[in-house]
């Protein structure tokens, strides 16, 4: 190196200059082959590693720790999550507290550097997103809140789904800068896909823009909001605190002053409440899958959508069709 400014020779320049651009062509080939094995990504749920896999393709590996019908907030660690994360190059997190009771632990143990918090391969998708319900006053985490950082439910609204894209992407091409134009053409292609999707969901949703449905749980406000429900109550007080009798009582006697008819199941609660609210308050329980893998069709992003509105503008319909009766012999999960 110090010869490059103590050579007078101009035959010694010329030499090291090749043997300089020999030493960058060896290093682009080495980072070439070095793209070509797969980076591995886990994302902690199916809903974040069909989105990486959409921009991903076939140059990264993608695994999902939460099943699609289990509740997010509450996953039975499991050994084999550690083996997935000691061999991460990149963590995809909801964050917003939703993994804060079974992540921590099994990212500590993975003791893999690459993907611990903080680190450039630890990615909370919750940081670009839109998240509704922050908390303004006290932190409600206290009183067994599960929600105490803003609604982490966010991905069930499209334009969320397209900002986790952007994220992903930006850390895709980052990690693999020999393949950041292939991840965004793939970008590209996803958004193309998306808003033609969207354009084909408010077209299914458009008829019942402002029905007034109750929900589960609190997974839903961005998917409300987006499809223009109106979610006027919930079957649990707070979000993870189970219903109480008083709870109950009060909300089957608003449904019945709002003349609510559809009750929103996540597929990991128990039915029973929910069908002796519905049968009091005369409404139909509808089990909706808040993420891929809930649900044997939402295989992928855009299928779970697809699932979800189909589901739902057909059971709004019929709630709507003449003669109809919530607990006649049509109705769902009758038991
Ligand atoms: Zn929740």
């Amino acid at each position: 190196m110090k010869c490059w400014f103590s050579c007078s020779s101009p035959l010694a320049r010329t030499e090291l200059m090749r043997s300089r651009h020999l030493l960058a062509t060896v290093i682009a080939v080495l980072f070439a082959s070095g793209s070509a094995a797969a980076m591995d990504i886990v994302a902690t749920t199916e809903d974040l590693a069909s989105l990486a896999r959409e921009i991903g393709g076939d140059r990264v590996a993608v695994e999902a720790i939460a099943r699609g019908y289990q509740d997010p907030h509450f996953v039975e660690p499991k050994p084999s999550f550690i083996l997935k994360l000691m061999r991460a190059d990149l963590l995809i997190v909801v964050g917003r507290d939703l993994e804060s009771g079974w992540l921590p632990a099994l990212v500590q143990q993975s003791r893999n550097a690459r993907i611990q918090p903080g680190a450039r391969g630890y990615l909370d998708a919750s940081l670009t997103a839109r998240i509704l319900e922050i908390p303004t006053g006290t932190i409600t985490r206290a009183m067994g809140d599960v929600h105490a950082l803003g609604n982490p439910h966010y991905w069930l609204e499209p334009g969320n789904g397209r900002r986790i894209a952007q994220a992903i992407l930006k850390a895709l091409a980052e990690h693999q800068p020999g393949d950041a134009e292939y991840f965004n053409a793939r970008y590209l292609d996803f958004d193309r896909r998306l808003s033609e999707a969207e354009r084909r969901w408010d077209a299914i949703m458009a008829p019942y823009k402002g029905t007034k449905i109750v929900t589960y749980h609190r997974s839903w406000p961005n998917f409300a909001e987006r499809f223009g429900l109106v979610v006027v109550g919930y079957v649990e007080p707070r979000p993870g605190i189970p219903p109480s009798p008083a709870h109950t009582v009060e909300l089957i006697q608003e449904m019945r002053r709002q003349e609510v008819k559809i009750i929103l199941v996540d597929p990991y609660f128990d039915l029973r409440l929910p069908e002796a609210i519905g049968r009091q308050a005369g409404a139909r329980v509808l089990v909706l899958s808040p993420s891929v893998g809930g649900a044997s069709d939402a295989t992928d992003y855009f299928k779970l959508l697809d699932h979800n509105l189909l589901a739902l503008a057909s059971a709004i319909g019929q709630t709507r069709a003449p003669g109809h009766h919530p607990e006649g012999p049509g109705d769902h999960h009758h038991k």
